[in-house]
């Protein structure tokens, strides 16, 4: 007897093979009917015998496509309709675009098979893929995700490559950048005068360059790479020099797992993290030092080849680790355009190994760790962006144009939330241009028009995020405080809207209430009814307000100020730079001194005490210096960090920090005195809090929750105690999540303070 199902089935589910996938398991099982791409997600209509209907389910949930993830699914018995066969469907001419376009994919283990089969069609093909795999975000022009939508649209399908995409038997059915050496796009490799073209010989030669220590430019799938072997010091210290890079880490490429294993301490939850469809870089603690590759830190980001080109140059011989760190000068934006790449880049790269597949979009590489809380993502963008985060019951689209620092900006439309990728930090003029291009581009992508817009941007008058939320065309815009957003990125990545929780903002920098810089802010509340500033750290005097952020002891000024029994911290071990006095003096008078409770600056003036005067060359470089040098010590003893009324009070802990360091301890052993009172002292306010405001739910986000010791500590102090801590997962604690608190504070109408 012939039945029918009518099935719906919702998450990441289009864009990833899945309808050819449909297709081949509804003929595996004889059964008819049809599939296609709907509103929110693949629709299926089924025909056939019972037991051959459940074998279907039951494969469709233990065999999906290796990129796609089933977030529900919704089966109804139906009216057979006497279909003879099953076919896949045009999709609903009204169906929303939110619900295509899929986050880059690395290269799957079918295609890497066929590309090192010499027998292959795409033998050695760099831009070898299928409907499992392969770029997406970094090609789409324009929706719906079509192959004349693409950057492909160049280079018409041979033959060959067309009995694949229209056979949907095949692999590489409606695959839209499938290519071949025939008809596809090629790599070539630019060294002085000299060109090599075609794909082998171009990448041999880079491999070979590689070996002798030289800079290379490659053309990778967001955004070009400058590429040496990380094992090579002189290589690592001129990549250095000429990118203007003094400190700041490396990210490394490792061949395979196991070297990947060779060069960091790796967990199960890690290796799942780096080995995941998003292959990010992994932060894991290093087991061999690699010499200026990640100065001063005590972990190494590593990942692993995604694109088929960096599985094609380890191949070919390139040394078994590669620097990979993202093309640019300092800190601009990844370059992403050949032209570009070659005018930014021609005074740092020796080669330059060019593909000539256009990327339509920059796309960074993405960073995670492994962390005490579970994973978390750092920097979002390749394999993550642009998927939803989060549904959202907004009626009507939210733009959310985030904060200054680690921008991203957060679009709601159809009911989901999509976060941008890392777009960067918007005093850099570039940045600034790509914080425009990326909010015009997720707009037009998904055919929202600018002046039904609600949007959102921080309270600080002075971002250049808000200056511009105000020129773009809107129906409404409101402002969101900064830590308030902070706090509902984890809670909006959950869609907990109602939930009750503390929430504790531990941060460099944000415009707080009363004008005040804050950065370590407890609130109650939720995201539906708002959050209510119940504590925070005693205010500081900064002296020179955000510029004091590039000089630890500038900090160290303003926070040691009314502290009483302090040292000379003119005379050894302190040794504290004129900038201190001049600073203090400053203080003392109020000129250019603003209020600050950020523990980010907290951190600083640790940092200064211990020995790092700076000036600082990134951000979080003195935390993550205390943190590296807090990790050579055992965990012994903590400071005090006493919740005083309503103020967390720093006057004992550095106190405590200035006159360890005056009778010689080390300061390894003071730094890690020092995290882990920070760490007690939170939990302890925290408890108090709790009682008094009968929650005991906690949220954690912000900047200075980077700092996996601290985390690290605060989940041994909570272990055994009644309260519950999250931290984000889906978005950065960093500012990259601002936006998403922003779009969810806004959604649910809650006012600011
Ligand atoms: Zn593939
Ligand atoms: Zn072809």
């Amino acid at each position: 007897m012939t039945c029918a199902r009518s099935i719906r089935v919702r998450g990441v589910v289009q864009g990833v093979g899945f309808r050819p996938f449909v297709f081949r398991l509804a003929h595996a099982n004889t059964l008819a009917g049809w599939v296609l791409n709907g509103e929110e997600g693949v629709e299926i209509h089924l025909e056939g015998a019972e037991p051959a209907l459940d074998a279907f389910l039951r494969d469709l949930q233990a065999q999906p496509p290796p990129a796609a993830r089933i977030t529900a699914l919704e089966v109804r018995f139906a009216e057979p309709a006497g279909f003879q066969d099953f076919s896949i469907r045009e999709s609903h001419s009204r169906a929303q675009p939110s619900t295509r376009i899929s986050p880059d994919l690395p290269v799957c283990d079918e295609c890497l098979r066929e590309l090192f089969d010499p027998l292959d069609l795409r033998y050695w093909y760099p831009y070898i893929n299928c409907t499992n795999c392969g770029p997406r975000y970094t090609i789409t022009q324009a929706l719906p995700y079509d192959r004349h939508n693409t950057t492909m649209s160049n280079w018409p399908l041979d033959e060959a490559c067309a009995r694949q995409y229209h056979d949907p038997g095949d692999r590489r059915f409606h695959a839209q950048p499938v290519s071949c050496p025939a008809c596809g796009p090629h790599y070539f490799l630019m060294c002085a005068e000299e060109i090599a073209v075609a794909d082998e010989p171009s990448i041999a030669a880079t491999a070979d360059l590689l070996r002798c220590g030289k800079i290379v430019a490659v053309k990778g799938l967001g955004g070009y790479h400058l590429v040496c072997d990380a094992a090579n010091h002189a290589a690592v210290l001129a990549l250095r020099e000429r990118k203007y890079r003094k400190e700041k880490p490396f990210a490394v490429m490792a061949k395979d797992l196991a070297s990947a294993r060779a060069l960091t301490h790796l967990t199960a939850d890690a290796e799942a993290l780096m080995t995941s469809s998003a292959r990010p870089i992994v932060l894991a603690p290093a087991r061999i030092a690699l010499p200026g590759v990640a100065p001063d830190n005590d972990e190494l980001g590593v990942m692993l080849p995604y694109a088929p080109l960096h599985h094609l140059l380890f191949a070919a011989g390139a040394p078994e680790v590669l620097v990979m760190t993202s093309a640019n000068r300092s800190s601009e934006p990844i370059a992403y355009t050949d032209d570009d790449a070659r005018e930014r880049l021609s005074e740092i790269a020796d080669a330059f190994l060019i593909g000539e597949r256009a990327i339509a979009r920059r796309v960074d590489d993405s960073v995670a760790r492994a962390g005490a809380f579970g994973p978390v993502i750092l920097r979002r963008s390749r394999g993550y962006a642009p998927g939803a985060v989060a549904r959202f019951a907004a009626d009507r689209p939210i733009l959310a144009v985030g904060a200054d620092l680690k921008n991203t900006i957060t679009l709601v439309a159809g009911g989901q939330a999509f976060v941008s990728q890392h777009i960067g930090d918007l005093d850099h003029y570039q940045a600034f241009e790509a914080f425009r291009e990326t909010i015009r581009d997720l707009l037009s992508m998904y055919q929202v028009r600018p002046e039904d817009l609600l949007i959102v941007r921080d309270d600080h008058p002075q971002y250049v995020s808000t200056v511009h939320a105000f020129e773009l065309p809107a129906a409404e815009r409101r402002s969101v405080q900064h830590h308030r957003a902070h706090i509902a990125s984890v809670l909006a990545e959950r869609e907990a809207w109602d939930e009750p929780v503390l929430g504790v903002s531990f941060d460099g920098t944000g415009y707080g209430d009363d004008g005040a810089i804050w950065g370590g802010e407890i609130f109650a509340g939720s995201i539906a009814r708002g959050f209510e500033r119940i504590a925070h750290l005693r205010y500081a005097p900064l002296p020179g307000g955000d510029a004091a952020a590039q000089h630890p002891v500038q900090a160290a000024a303003g926070f040691l100020l009314d502290i009483e029994g302090l040292p000379s911290l003119a005379a050894p071990p302190f040794l504290f730079p004129q900038r201190y006095e001049v600073a203090r003096q400053l203080a003392r008078t109020g000129v250019r001194t603003f209020l600050t409770s950020s523990m980010g600056r907290l951190f600083d003036t640790a940092a200064a005490l211990l020995g790092f005067q700076g000036p600082i060359s990134f951000e979080g470089q003195a935390a993550m210096w205390l943190e590296h040098i807090a990790r050579t010590a055992p965990q012994r003893d903590a400071y005090p960090f006493p919740l005083a009324g309503a103020e967390l009070d720093f006057r004992p802990l550095l106190l405590a920090v200035a006159e360890d360091r005056l009778r010689g301890r080390d300061p390894g052993e003071i730094a890690r005195a020092f995290q882990l009172g920070i760490a007690q002292g939170l939990c302890g306010a925290l408890e108090t809090l709790s009682r008094q405001a009968g929650i005991d739910s906690v949220v954690l986000s912000g900047g200075v929750f980077q700092n996996e010791m601290l985390l690290q500590d605060i989940q041994s102090v909570v272990a055994d105690g009644r309260l519950r801590v999250s931290t984000n997962r889906a978005v950065p604690p960093n500012d990259g999540g601002i936006s998403l608190g922003q779009a969810a504070m806004a959604a649910m109408g809650a006012t600011d303070r």
